[in-house]
């Protein structure tokens, strides 16, 4: 495994690989390595002749510089975890090194970018497609897996990738979570024991919805409000929001039809804000 910090070096590299006409799979990350990153690499390592991992804390999708600050990083620690998992490349860049002098080029990917997560995080998805466009466009992977659990962050990509003719196919993993259901993250690591314990409670709300949605339920409203109950039951628990959407528009959905729906939801436990997302009707 070869860890590389220089652009131009992990352009030529990617290049050379492709000249020998390997299949690369490309998994972008923010490091602070778990087994929801894992379960990507391994799909593509399943998939692809040469796994590209990037761990890149990448400042342009944070609109709070303490979120920024504060985010985990220890690139000792992520080259450990992934030794074992036959990661050909570690692409671990500085910041200056992907956002040099004078960068004023960024992607916007209209209106999706702007709900949920957006109206939360302005500027959030805008520094996201901008990073991924650097990535996607140094490495030129076949592949390039991303995980459920930033559902928005998936619509967004799949947008950008059709609109802009990327030669990269995206491909999905499912949300891998801890025995309590909490969803894993990287945030996790700042929850204290009690609020990690809290935490569960998000899964909770969706699962109660999700139950409610087998019985039959198929109101917005009434769905929303049950993930609603249950996050309130929990103390430490602050709603950021909770959304019935259709998961490519994220377009409200006021009636669950047959077609797959997103149930999202963000909140914050103490100071630590989390997201997760189940889908309803989901096709296998
Ligand atoms: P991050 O390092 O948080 O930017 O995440 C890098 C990639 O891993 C993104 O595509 C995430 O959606 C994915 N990911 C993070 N946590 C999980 C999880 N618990 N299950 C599945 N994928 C995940």
């Amino acid at each position: 495994m070869e860890i590389i910090t220089r652009q131009q070096r992990m352009a030529s590299v990617a290049k050379k690989l492709r000249r020998d006409n390997l299949v690369l799979g490309f998994v972008a990350t923010m490091g602070a390595l778990h087994e929801g990153h894992l379960s990507l690499i391994q799909k593509a390592r399943q998939m692809c002749d040469q796994v590209i991992v990037s761990v890149f804390v990448n400042p342009t999708q944070f609109n709070e510089e303490t979120d920024f600050e504060q985010y985990p990083r220890d690139l000792t620690a992520d080259a450990e975890f992934l030794s074992p998992y036959d990661v050909d490349y570690v692409f671990a860049p500085e910041a200056s090194e992907i956002y040099g002098d004078n960068f004023t080029t960024f992607v916007t990917v209209d209106d999706i970018s702007d709900k949920l997560e957006g109206s939360s995080r302005p500027g959030h998805f805008r520094g996201v497609a901008t990073v991924v466009t650097i990535l996607l466009n140094t490495i030129r992977p076949d592949f390039a897996f991303f995980g459920q659990k930033d559902a928005q962050q998936v619509a967004v990509i799949r947008r950008l990738v059709r609109d802009l003719r990327f030669d990269t196919e995206i491909v999905v993993m499912p949300i891998v979570r801890e025995e309590s259901g909490l969803a894993l993250s990287s945030r996790n690591e700042l929850l204290s024991e009690s609020d990690r314990a809290a935490a569960a409670v998000i899964y909770k709300s969706l699962q109660a919805a999700k139950e409610a949605f087998e019985n039959g339920e198929k109101s917005s409203g009434n769905l929303t409000d049950k993930v609603s109950e249950v996050l309130d039951s929990e103390e430490r628990a602050r709603t950021d929001y909770i959304a019935l959407v259709d998961p490519n528009s994220l377009e409200p959905v006021e009636k669950v039809g047959d077609d797959p729906v997103l149930l999202a939801v963000a909140a914050r436990i103490g100071d630590v804000r989390l997201i997760d997302n189940v889908i309803l009707n989901e096709k296998q």
